[in-house]
């Protein structure tokens, strides 16, 4: 048995455009020598065509295994029945935080200057919306309820993780994001906890903190301002979006979920259902969730390579998708990418 060096990972191809943009992905690292030895597994849609739930166990075991996943996007259907899958892996390897760096590609877009990067909490607060206890009908009037709830230990844990980043890649600052002038607890206590650990970094990086609001608001005025972000589920699910919109959309934007012992590192949009098994997805969000995966594991030189040929590559509008405003497809924009490699 030949000894490798390689990485184990398991690889989601997942629903819609998953399986086209992951030929995408897979052959661009096959070009760069490919680091991973992917074990693929199903989950989602293909889940339940595959074997039957759209989480299934050998997903999981692999993921337990490798520690480490990338994973397509999942289709799910809406209404009731069906927990988000996205939600259950969260769960299953507590991936406390998201981690959502936005930085500006395009040259023609609106701000040129935009290099934010964004700790969303993932476990807790407004977002936990299985029904029953979380969510349910106050009474026939037609009130209905949702319980969010933070943990001190969460709300430790996430600032942890976004100030040490902060440290670890020279960032100058950690922006706090909260509501706690409205909800006095369950915002005010992150506040709070934030704080605290804040004081821990004195010296070593400053930090602000802003209403989620204003902060919206700021971010668009003066993206420049913005360096690291920390806040709460639901509003760094709305935020890591605008900033998404601030550099030309999810076309381009990865993000990585990270637990203790295990990371899923993905594309931010969808299954996009309809252009699916049409090649006119854009791989790019995918390829830089694979460069996370990449600087994740230390190989911070092929993170950086690959990068470079992916902006490269659509600042150039080499044979870029449809999307990007080009006439290209999945394939021909990773034969750029590659090119570039
Ligand atoms: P979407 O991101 O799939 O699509 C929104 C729009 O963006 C569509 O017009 C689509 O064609 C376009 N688009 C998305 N990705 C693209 C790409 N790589 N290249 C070119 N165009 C792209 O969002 P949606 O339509 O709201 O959701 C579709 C399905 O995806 C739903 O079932 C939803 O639950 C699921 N979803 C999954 C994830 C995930 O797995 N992380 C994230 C978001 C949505």
């Amino acid at each position: 048995v030949p000894v490798t060096s390689k990485i184990q990972a398991t690889l989601i191809p997942g629903d819609g455009i998953g399986p086209e943009i992951t030929k995408a992905v897979t052959a661009v690292l096959d070009h760069m020598g490919q680091p991973f030895e992917w074990d693929v597994q199903q989950a989602g849609m293909a889940g339940i065509d595959a074997e039957g739930v759209p989480l299934p166990q050998n997903t999981i075991d692999s993921i337990r295994r490798t520690n480490l996943a990338l994973k397509g996007p999942l289709t799910t259907p809406v209404g009731g029945g069906f927990t988000s899958i996205n939600l259950q892996l969260r769960q299953e390897f507590e991936l406390f935080a998201n981690v959502r760096p936005t930085k500006t590609i395009k040259t023609d877009g609106r701000y040129d200057n935009v290099d934010m990067v964004i700790f969303r909490e993932n476990l807790e607060g407004y977002y936990i919306a299985d029904e029953g206890y979380i969510e349910h009908n106050g009474d026939p009037e037609g009130k209905v309820y949702s319980t969010g709830y933070n943990t001190k230990e969460e709300a430790r844990r996430i600032t942890r993780a976004a100030f040490d980043y902060a440290v670890a890649n020279g960032r100058k600052k950690v922006s706090i994001v909260h509501k706690a002038n409205i909800l006095k607890l369950l915002s005010g206590m992150f506040l709070e906890e934030a704080r605290e650990i804040a004081k821990e970094y004195e010296g070593k990086v400053a930090w602000d903190e802003r209403i989620v609001d204003a902060c919206a608001m700021q971010m668009v005025m003066y993206p420049d301002d913005f360096d690291v972000i920390v806040t709460t589920n639901l509003f760094g699910d709305i935020l890591s979006d605008l900033a998404a919109g601030l550099v030309g959309g999810l076309g381009l934007a990865p993000g990585a979920n990270i637990g203790k012992d295990a990371a899923i590192f993905e594309a931010v949009h969808g299954s996009a259902p309809d252009i699916a098994g049409q090649q006119k997805a854009n791989p790019c969000a995918f390829l830089m969730a694979a460069g996370l995966m990449l600087e994740h594991v230390g190989k911070t030189d092929d993170a950086e390579r690959l990068r470079k040929a992916v902006i490269g590559t659509v600042q150039a509008k080499d044979r870029v998708t449809p999307d990007l405003g080009g006439t290209g497809n999945t394939m021909s924009i990773a034969e750029a990418i590659m090119d570039r490699l």
